[in-house]
């Protein structure tokens, strides 16, 4: 077997894999090199586990109103059957992963790359040496650990799904998605937790009324916020660990999680050999096509910090495969991306939120409905769901669309198909209901709830 190639690609997750199965499709000879396990972070420790374990978590919910429709549950939780359970189907997963990328003839190598040039590559363990006459860096980002005395004693996402066992308590910093999930996923298999968190309101950059009503909702089910805050020095406290806040405060906790962000993979890997500079916050900087500086090599996914999530580390690579290997050049369009959140309850969203409306159209109209989910109706649960539309201009442009409570996720993705036609207001009118359900609320809305002019609420 020689070494030479039309393309290595560095790291086998969502990015990698994608790019290298259309390149072989394409006819060009492949080798991926992965040093931990074959589907990334996604596969193996991100998106899909944490699926799984907001799925064991949400019983708590159905329990809680299962007497309501004449349901009595006695329900007890056993952690190392779901851990279990969960590392076959991730096995399984991984094996069709590999197969997907051995069937169009792609080599996996599995070992640790570092660039040693703009067309070479050394393999840590083996030795190896390969060339390339194009080279792909998908080597994603990993958790972000602040630096505070005995940060070592805290896990992050990579250990949580795996603990030994339930901790009663549970401390996690962070106000993103990924603290917000685990908080709920946690407190609904009953541990107690707390969320510790720098800013003032969780999930920066969402709709404020999804913040707010999240927080409503987290607090709902004896999840804990301190705000303005972080961690500033964890010590060992028998089999607990000792938290000192920022505010002096100190409080034992089973078990720290810190969701604090993610870095782009970079260490180590010869980008300076190379000659690859790096852009903002130490990613790899890249043109529309994905083009580092170096015209050798590309970059897609997490490493470039363009925007952290599968499905789109997953058409960066393709779009690649098909401006280098089918000589069809393809921008990804970063401008409208759907996004969902799995707490409890569950956000969705796309496009603009109000403030970026109301900055840029003269004219915004804001619909929203809020109501009790039916599943809720018969128990004393109180809690409401939100579904709130923006619409830009005098021709009332779909711009935005904010959900929250149970399907969020599931809706918003097909709000998104409506959403790249650039369908309008009218459009959404035209369609017939569903009745009943949550989501027709999008296409039952008769008049604005309120309006921006000129970027002022009227
Ligand atoms: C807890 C968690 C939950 C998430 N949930 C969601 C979600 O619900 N929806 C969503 O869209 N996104 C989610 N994400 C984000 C998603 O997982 C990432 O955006 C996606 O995996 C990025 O793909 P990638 O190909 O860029 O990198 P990755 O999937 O991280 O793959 C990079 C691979 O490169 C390998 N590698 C690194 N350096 C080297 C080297 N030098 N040599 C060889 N191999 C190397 C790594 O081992 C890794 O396997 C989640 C992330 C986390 C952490």
């Amino acid at each position: 077997m020689t070494d030479q190639y039309d393309l290595v690609v560095i790291g086998g997750g969502s990015g990698g894999v994608r790019a290298a199965r259309m390149a072989a499709t394409y006819g060009a000879k492949v080798a991926i090199i992965e040093e931990y396990r074959v589907g990334g972070t996604c596969v193996i420790r991100g998106c899909v586990p944490k699926k799984l374990y907001v799925y064991a978590s949400r019983f708590a919910d159905t329990f809680e109103v299962a007497e309501s429709f004449g349901w009595h549950v006695e329900a007890s939780f056993d952690w190392p059957t779901l851990v279990a359970n969960k590392n076959k189907e991730i096995d399984r997963l991984e094996l069709a992963y590999v197969a997907g990328l051995e069937k169009p003839g792609v080599e996996i190598i599995r070992d640790r790359a570092v660039l040693t040039g703009p067309q070479t590559v050394q393999l840590v363990q083996s030795g190896r040496a390969l060339t390339a006459k194009t080279i792909l860096i998908a080597t994603g980002a990993r958790p972000f650990v602040p630096a505070i005395p005995g940060a070592e004693l805290g896990i992050t996402s990579n250990e949580v799904f795996d603990l030994p066992a339930l901790p009663h308590s549970m401390l996690i910093e962070g106000g993103g998605y990924v603290a917000l999930e685990f908080a709920t996923v946690f407190a609904g298999l009953g541990v107690n937790v707390t969320v510790v968190y720098r800013g003032d309101r969780i999930l920066r950059g969402f709709d404020e009324d999804v913040r707010v009503g999240l927080e409503a909702g987290m607090q709902m089910r004896g999840i804990q916020f301190i705000y303005n805050a972080t961690t500033a020095r964890l010590e060992k406290a028998g089999t607990d660990i000792s938290v000192t806040f920022s505010s002096g405060v100190v409080a034992p906790f089973g078990a720290v999680m810190f969701a604090t962000g993610r870095t782009a993979n970079t260490t180590g890997l010869g980008l300076e050999t190379a000659g690859v500079a790096l852009g903002r916050n130490g990613a790899i900087g890249v043109d529309a096509y994905s083009r580092t500086n170096c015209p050798s090599i590309y970059a897609v996914g997490d490493v470039t910090g363009r925007a952290q999530l599968t499905p789109i580390a997953i058409r960066e690579g393709w779009y690649f495969a098909e401006t280098v290997f089918n000589n069809n050049p393809l921008a990804v369009d970063h401008s409208q991306i759907p996004t969902a959140v799995f707490t409890e309850p569950e956000v969705g969203a796309i496009g603009m939120t109000e403030p970026e409306a109301a900055a840029r159209h003269s004219e915004v109209s804001v619909y929203v409905s809020r109501f009790r989910p039916m599943i809720n109706t018969l128990s004393l649960k109180s809690e409401r769901m939100l579904l709130k539309l923006i619409c830009a201009g005098p021709d009332e442009k779909v711009v935005g669309c904010h959900i929250l409570g149970p399907g969020a996720g599931e809706m918003i993705q097909l709000v998104a198909i409506p959403m790249a036609m650039g369908a309008g207001k009218t459009d959404f009118d035209r369609a017939v209901a569903v009745h009943p359900t949550a989501a027709e609320e999008l296409v039952t809305f008769k008049s604005p709830t309120y309006r921006f002019r000129d970027g002022v609420k009227v």
